[in-house]
């Protein structure tokens, strides 16, 4: 009882919303029409309540009782525990995917809009979502999501691959690719020394990117990795960092810089810009074709909320141009594509906190490609090919999923094979040239050059 009237009697604020943020909540119109977008929505169809508008004027009411007119005569209204609960509960229902933003015919920036109101959630102890909440402490410990030892960082990087301490070019595989969806590091390992570019990475020094902290409203400890990874490439002299993980670049090229103090001298690029450059100056060689019909899923964090940081060009045009020099490839693009696609669901927390929606999301994302023909599907995000995948297994698609940079490492026929490891038990992937999919170490083995016929 005690605990309850503590509890009771503290406010929800607004203070981590700008002056512009809170015109913008009296600025939506209520015209529905990111309703008929929204990916959440989509799955949840039966609660309007978690969808831009109604979450807004549920927090103006919250917000007109607390600090409104009446509330300056008479008092703050008391909260409601039940009320700001299930408020909690709908505001978490949200992948931050943006669309809603993009869509919005009055420009409300609703992913930094719902980004600040969680922080006011978590400020309070209302959020973050179930699971959501182990984000910071795991981070504390580790550095990283996923409980992987520092140490074993680049445990995925086969023995014969040179990597160097120090370079102008590094790459930042991020806490997905390094512990969970080893086989991208793997190709962007391999690519990487095909082509004679001289690249460092962090290893034990490289920290999370910390996206989740930020997506989630749970920005306690952002600058300490947003200063720690900025140093630490500071100290190697790097000048160009590769991303090849979608939330990382979007957090290393609009959150670390407001977080880290100080001046960051070098400029993040996404892998596919960095490979399109490659392979328009002739200089990859390819091995094998692909011989099918492949689509790509734009990841928000790259796609939707960057583009207006670095541009349409590498942030839609660059991972197509590479899909299209795949041999034998043949790219169909899917209904919901570019700014308007449709978010794969494992964003914004939702797939920590609320797995049957993300589920739910992936699956959607399958039958978008499925109406769009491809027999496989291939994005430039860790995080999405695993719910991707995830949503394809759960609904018994035969749809393929490999990342941008397996399928080149395949195409260049490069060895892709995930060294031994202590994160193994965790990998899967898809066969890139055959259909064999859902392959485990120890169930089948990868599909190596020498296997392979020639094309
Ligand atoms: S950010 Fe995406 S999931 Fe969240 S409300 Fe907007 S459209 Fe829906
Ligand atoms: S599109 Fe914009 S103005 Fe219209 S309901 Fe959604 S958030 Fe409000």
């Amino acid at each position: 009882m005690a605990e309850e009237t503590k509890t009771e009697s503290k406010p929800l604020t607004t203070g981590f919303l700008s002056s512009t943020q809170l015109m913008e909540i009296d600025a939506c119109t209520n015209c529905g029409e990111c309703m008929k977008w929204c990916p959440t929505y989509g799955v949840y169809n039966d609660k309007p309540e978690i969808t831009p508008p109604l979450k807004i004027k549920a927090f103006r009411d919250l917000m007109g009782g607390q600090h409104g007119l009446r509330a300056k005569i008479f008092g703050p209204k008391k909260l409601n525990e039940e009320e700001i609960d299930k408020f909690t509960y709908d505001f978490y229902m949200c992948s931050t995917c943006g669309v809603c933003g993009s869509v919005c015919p009055v420009g409300i920036n609703t992913v930094e809009l719902w980004e600040s109101i969680r922080a006011n959630l978590v400020r309070r102890g209302n959020g973050p979502y179930e699971k959501q909440k182990f984000f910071p402490q795991l981070l504390y410990k580790d550095r990283n999501p996923y409980g992987g030892k520092a140490e074993e960082r680049l445990s995925f990087v086969p023995p014969d691959a040179e990597v160097l301490e120090s370079a102008n070019i590094a790459y930042f595989p991020g806490c997905t690719a390094a512990y969970r969806q080893q086989t991208l590091g793997v190709a962007t390992v391999r690519i990487l020394n095909a082509l004679d570019i001289p690249f460092c990475m962090l290893g034990e020094d490289e920290w999370c990117c910390a996206s989740v902290l930020v997506r989630t409203g749970q920005r306690e400890i952002m600058q300490e990795h947003a200063n720690h990874n900025v140093d630490a490439f500071k100290d190697r002299g790097v000048e160009t960092v590769l991303y090849a993980c979608a939330g990382c670049i979007r957090t290393a090229s609009i959150d670390w810089p407001r977080w880290y103090e100080g001046y960051i001298p070098y400029k993040n690029v996404p892998l596919s810009v960095y490979l399109r450059d490659k392979i328009q100056n002739g200089e990859v060689e390819w091995k094998h074709s692909l011989n099918k019909k492949l689509t790509f899923h734009d990841p928000c964090h790259s796609g939707r909320h960057i583009l207006h940081h670095i541009g349409n060009d590498w942030t839609f045009e660059a991972p197509r141009d590479v899909y299209h020099a795949f041999p034998g490839a043949e790219y169909v693009e899917m209904e919901r594509s570019r700014e308007l696609q449709r978010c794969c669901g494992a964003g914004g927390g939702v797939k920590a906190g609320v797995p049957d929606l993300a589920l739910g999301m992936g699956s959607a994302r399958v039958k978008d490609g499925e109406d769009a023909g491809a027999e496989m599907m291939s994005s430039t995000c860790p995080f999405c090919r695993r719910n991707i995948m995830d949503g394809r297994n759960a609904m018994g698609s035969k749809m393929g999923f490999a990342d941008q940079v397996e399928i080149m490492a395949v195409l260049m026929g490069l060895d892709v094979a995930i060294p031994p490891n202590p994160y193994l038990e965790y990998q899967e992937w898809d066969d890139v040239l055959g259909d064999r999919i859902c392959i485990k170490p120890g169930d089948l083995e990868p599909v190596k050059p020498d296997d392979i016929e020639g094309d």
